[in-house]
């Protein structure tokens, strides 16, 4: 077994849309990025790049590539699943928290879960998603960043 974690964070900004774990939520603001800007993806993915030893997303799918504009990141998740396998692993248990003030992500926590599931081949039971806010404290707080991070231990297959 082996463990990784990710960490990433993104800026909220009006005319962008809001996707998290794959899943589009009315909200005023989205996240600004060269893909989807899927803050909760993005950690996800370092946390399984971290625990295969290969580095992070900026080294694998860099912002200056005109192929990942927009992407989908649960796209670019699936590439990271095809080097998880390559490598031999798969999915042992993984742990996410969102940090965003606002919007409640809580009713959206299901479809994401979904998603993650059936991207990462496995069964929801291994996955767990947990969103908080940070009291009104720092960027997440006020409103003009959302954070995430991920630990994930993958197995042997
Ligand atoms: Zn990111």
């Amino acid at each position: 077994m082996r463990i990784g974690s990710g960490f990433d964070v993104h800026r909220l900004v009006e005319g962008r849309k809001l996707i998290l774990g794959g899943v589009e939520i009315p909200y005023e603001k989205g996240l600004l990025g060269h893909s989807d800007a899927d803050v909760l993806v993005h950690a996800v993915m370092d946390a399984i790049l971290g625990a295969l030893g290969k580095r992070d997303i900026g080294v694998h799918f860099p912002d200056t590539d005109a192929q990942y504009k927009d992407i989908s990141s649960l796209v670019l998740l699936t590439k990271v699943v095809d080097l998880m396998k390559q490598q031999g692993y798969r999915i042992g248990n993984l742990d996410v928290t969102v940090m965003a003030q606002k919007p409640k992500l809580k009713d959206y926590i299901p479809r994401m879960l979904k998603n993650l599931a059936d991207v990462l081949e496995c069964e929801i039971s291994k996955l767990n998603i947990k969103a908080t806010t940070t009291e009104g404290l720092g960027f997440e707080g006020k409103g003009e960043g959302i954070s995430a991070g991920c630990v994930c231990l993958i197995e042997k297959l």
